[in-house]
Parts: structure tokens; sequence; C-alpha cells
């Protein structure tokens, strides 16, 4: 036999089983997906199923179907699968085992080693159990490691300093949160604090009941005792669910919902991403206060984090990570496949335990920030060249995502788009990548939707789409290299730009109330300040002495509302900003 130690998260809807090759850590298909449903069935042949197909056999014959069974670990209880009953523990070891087969068939050799991983709340009895089932399955466990600890250890292998991690799990049914230190030699979890009975499920939940509500008031049907047609809507909502991970707007439609009705129940409903937002709020409240609790047991505040890390398929929810990045001041990581990290994690373990080199998980991410500008508050004043991302840096490529956006001004029949390349929340301070015009739009009344998609692919090319929801017309351009250096194109455009300023004829076109030259000097004014305060940081003692004098009168020609001397202070703002930028 040979000495690979192969890793394994063995979840409570999903396991997953992962080893070193070549240095880095790498999750292997087990029936052609990467992902293995962890429920555990027999067939009317009486034939054994585990995986996609005992998930298929499911909703059909749920008493010969056994799922969820790591929430009986460490119980003493016999669960029924058709005629015979068994322990939690021979039920999981079905699932190793199909996972151990899976890396036997890969690797091309026996394998007899196992590093599992368990909740940071798993209790002696639970992790006996797991223990157990290993070598029910023919594996010797090697070590138990915590989940977090795992997470950790995906994103931190080269780390040399230790950081302290938050790592945020949310599944399907279960979630938690957990503090690690780690780096060096040492990893562990300092603090976790969480609900296993919360997760996606929870959100599908939410949309079946919007869903139910509706047919109810617009169908006059309540379909909630045809198990089919509950069956079709929860599929349904899932699937529109994660569609609003990636767009503002998702359709629900299912045909002939109730057989034998007259007229026929055609569902098509269209839910928006804030209205679905506003749904799951109340459990994203739970989930950000379980953050503060496990940060409480660590005896640390949000300001000792260093990293957070998201692990789980919910975390895919863009609002999950904006909440998270409000409340802790820095984009949560999320490189590495949420679903898959922890796999990772328990093999990058296994190959330290079997003195194999390890490095870290390697994945193609965008290196910058993708998005287009748009009117709206900067420093409490409209202005129209608002930066808002569409694809974040760091995101796993090829991805796709869309935002909307709306017209202003009743009927406007053409849009500018721009695109920049940045992180500056001013687009101006960003770098436009590209641009076109969208013409022949709708004569409709202001607020007409403007949908945005930005794919970008492995190759670098982002293509933006922009789309006009109630009629379909659609303009696009591709863009090559955008994942390129633009250093030099940077440096150009930004000295363009301050001439520009210097020129003071800085484009202020679009809003409602920029027509005046007075606001136009204010807006000027104020993304001056803005980008001065930034380089105070950087300035030498005597530049800053310069830029706080000049700071100051145009901050006293703005309170005083004298036009003249704001003219005249941003003007000299502006010189010295060149000046010191260039
Ligand atoms: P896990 O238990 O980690 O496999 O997570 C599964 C949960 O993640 C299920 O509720 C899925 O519906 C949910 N999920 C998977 N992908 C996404 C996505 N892109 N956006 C939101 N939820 C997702």
């Amino acid at each position: 036999m040979s000495d690979i130690i192969i890793g394994i998260d063995l979840g409570t809807t999903n396991s997953e089983v992962a080893v070193l090759r070549d240095g880095r850590a790498e999750v292997l298909e087990v029936d052609g997906s990467r992902i293995l449903p962890s429920i555990v069935g027999v067939a009317d042949d009486g034939a054994l199923l585990v995986g996609q197909a005992a998930r298929n056999q499911y909703a059909l014959y749920p008493e010969r179907t056994i799922r969820s069974v790591k929430r009986r670990m460490g119980e003493d209880v016999r669960l029924p699968m058709g005629d015979q009953s068994y322990s939690p523990q021979e039920i999981s070891a079905l699932i190793l085992k199909r996972l151990k087969r899976a890396a036997e068939e890969q690797l091309g050799e026996p394998v007899g080693k196992a590093v599992i991983t368990v909740p940071a709340y798993f209790s002696d009895a639970q992790r006996q159990a797991t223990r157990n089932a290993g070598e029910l399955a023919g594996l010797e466990v090697v070590r138990i490691i915590n989940e977090p600890t795992a997470a950790a250890l995906a994103y931190e292998v080269d780390a040399e300093q230790p950081r302290t991690i938050l790592v945020y799990d949310l599944g399907g049914g279960t979630f938690d949160c957990s503090v690690v230190r780690a780096g060096g030699e040492i990893t562990e979890v300092l603090a976790s604090h969480g609900n296993n009975h919360l997760g996606g499920d929870d959100f599908d939940a939410k949309l079946i009941e919007h869903v139910v509500t509706h047919l109810k008031e617009q169908h006059d049907c309540d379909p909630s005792q045809d198990q089919a047609a509950m069956a079709r809507i929860t599929r349904a909502c899932e699937t529109a669910k994660i569609a609003l991970s990636d767009a503002p707007y998702a359709r629900i439609d299912e045909e002939y919902l109730l057989p034998g009705r007259n007229p026929p129940v055609n569902l098509s409903l269209e839910v928006s991403r804030l209205d679905y937002e506003a749904m799951i709020e109340a459990y994203i409240d739970e989930t950000l206060d379980a953050v503060h609790t496990a940060l409480k047991g660590a005896e640390l505040t949000v300001s000792d984090i260093d990293e957070v890390v998201l692990v789980g398929g919910a975390t895919r929810t863009p609002v999950i990570q904006a909440r998270l990045e409000e409340l802790l001041g820095m984009q949560p990581r999320a490189e590495i496949d949420p679903d898959l990290c922890v796999a990772a994690g328990a093999a990058i373990q296994a190959a330290v335990i079997a003195g194999q080199a390890t490095s870290t998980v390697l994945v193609d991410v965008t290196p910058y920030t993708f998005g287009t500008s748009a009117l709206s508050e900067m420093n409490g004043m409209p202005y129209p060249y608002c930066f808002v991302p569409v694809i974040r840096k760091n995101t796993p490529i090829p991805t796709s995502k869309t935002e909307a956006f709306q017209t202003m001004f009743d009927g406007q029949d053409s849009v500018d788009v721009h695109i920049y390349q940045g992180e500056d929340r001013d687009a101006l301070n960003n770098t436009e990548i590209g641009s076109f015009r969208v013409e022949g739009l709708s004569d409709v009344p202001a607020g007409n939707v403007i949908l945005m998609r930005f794919d970008l692919d492995l190759d670098g090319i982002l293509k933006v789409t922009a789309i006009e929801k109630s009629s379909g017309l659609e303009k696009h351009i591709e863009i090559d290299n955008a994942t390129a250096r633009f250093e030099s194109e940077q440096l150009d455009a930004a000295k363009q730009r301050l001439a520009t300023l210097i020129d003071g004829d800085a484009e202020v076109e679009g809003s409602a109330d920029a027509d005046t030259e007075q606001h136009r000097g204010q807006v000027r004014a104020k993304a001056l300040l803005d980008k001065a305060e930034r380089l105070l940081q950087s300035a030498s003692d005597e530049d800053k002495e310069d830029l706080i004098d000049l700071i100051e009168a145009v901050r006293d020609s703005l309170e005083a509302g004298d036009e003249d001397g704001l003219k005249r202070s941003t003007d000299a703002l502006a010189d010295l900003i060149y000046y010191l930028e260039t």
C-alpha cells in the first residue's frame, strides 16, 4: 500500500475527497463531479446507492434513503433504510468508501489513510464516531481536523507569520463562524459559534413562501398539498436563488404546475435581488451576530482579524459578502471554490503529515476590479462618475456578473457606458478601458432599467453587454487583455484627467442639478479635496503644509459660497496635485 494520505470533507449535504499532486491540492472527481451528495440509499432491486443516484431517488423513496447522517453522528441510534437499520457510522462509512474508491481509481493505487474534517463544535463522541466510520471504510484515520482549520490551511499554507483568520461557513443547512490562528507550526481554532439549522435551504424556503403567496393571490390556488408541484417549486426557487447571485433579476417559470386545473396554472414570476435580499435579511443578521459572538469568545475585536475566508455554497450570495465587508472593513476571500476549500485544506494537512512539500492552492482569479460609472452620491453631493464595481478583484474566472441601472430622464433615448478597471470610488481615478453608446432606447419615463453584463474569460477578454430590460435591445463591446497591466495607460489617463480639471472644464453631465456653474465648481472641489486628503498621507512635510493650506482655502470658500475664491483655490490645489502626482 502506498504512503498517500487523502483528505476528506465529510459534509452534511455534500462530501469531497482531495489529494496533493505535484505540490498542489486537487479535489478529485467522483462519478464525474467533484461534489458527492452525502446521501445513501437502496434501490428497489436491493442495490446500494451512494451520492447522486441516492439523491435522485430521495423524493420518491425517502424510506429507502438516508441523508444528513452527519447530524446523527455520535448518537446511539439505528437509522432505518429499506428493511434493515444501520448506525450513523455505518452509513458514513458507505460515503467514505465511495470517496476512497474514487481516489484509488484516479491515483491508480490502493489508498489506506485519510485525514477527515469535522465541525469545530463536534464533541469527543462525534469525533470518535467519525474515526470509526473511517475504519469501517477501510481507512486509517491519521488525523481528525476541524473544518475551519482546513479552510484556513487552504488559504494560508505559505504564511510564515501567524495570522488571525475569520472563517465564515454557510452551507445548505448549517452555519459556523470560527476564529482561527494559522501560520507557523500550529493552526488552532480560538473560538467558534454557529447554528446547525441555518443555511441556504432556509433562503430557498423564503422564496418558496413568496411563490406560494403569489399563487394564492394571483392564481387563486394553493400548491402546498401537492407534493409534485412543491418539488418543482423548490427546485425552481433554488435555481432562481443561485441566479440572483450573479444577476439583479431571476425568473421562476413553471408551466402546468397543477395538472387537471382549468385554466392551467402557469407560474411566471420575476424576483428582484433587492426583494430577495429583504427576505433573507434576518438570517444574515443572525450570522453577523454570530461573528461578534465568536470574536468575543476569542477575546478579540474586529480590528484583530487579518483575513476573512468564505466557505460553503451559500456564501456566494453577494449581500453576504457585502455585509461582511461592511462589518469587518475588508473584502472577504473567496478565490478557492467555497464548496471545495475544506477538502483542499484536508489534503494539505494530509501531505504535511506524510512529509510532502506543499504549496498554495492555485486558482485563476482576476487581479483587478471591473465596473462602470453612474450618478450617485459622493461626499453628500450628486456625482455622475461614482464607480460601480461589477466584477470584484480576486473573483475566480471565467465569470459573468450583471448589475441593473436606470435611466435618469423621461424619454432618454441613449446611454453612454464607460468601463473602468480599478478600486477607487471615483471612477475618474480608475482606468477607463472602453466605452460605448446604446441608442434607440424606448420612449418611456425615467427609471428604464438597463442591465449591464460583464463576462470575463480565462484569456482576460472582457465582454460588456448593455441590455434594455423591457425590450431586450442590446449592444456590447469586447476588451482584449482586460486583466493585463495598464500601468502606462493609467498614467496617461491620470495626466489627461488632471489636465482637464486644470482647464476647468471637467465634464459633469447627466446630473439633475449639475447644470449650474456653481454646482460644477462644487463637485470639482469635493473631488479634489478627496484626492488631496489621500495624498496627504504620502506627502513630504513641506508638501503637506502646502496641501493643508490649500485644502483649508477650498473648504472655506465652499462654506462661504464664494464662487471666485473657490475657483482660485481649487485651481491652485489642482496644480499642486498635478505637481505631486507627476
Ligand atoms: P454546501 O453545503 O456548502 O454545498 O452549500 C450548499 C448551499 O449553497 C445550497 O443551499 C445551495 O443552494 C447554495 N448555493 C450554491 N451555489 C450558490 C450560489 N451561487 N449562490 C447562492 N447560494 C448557492
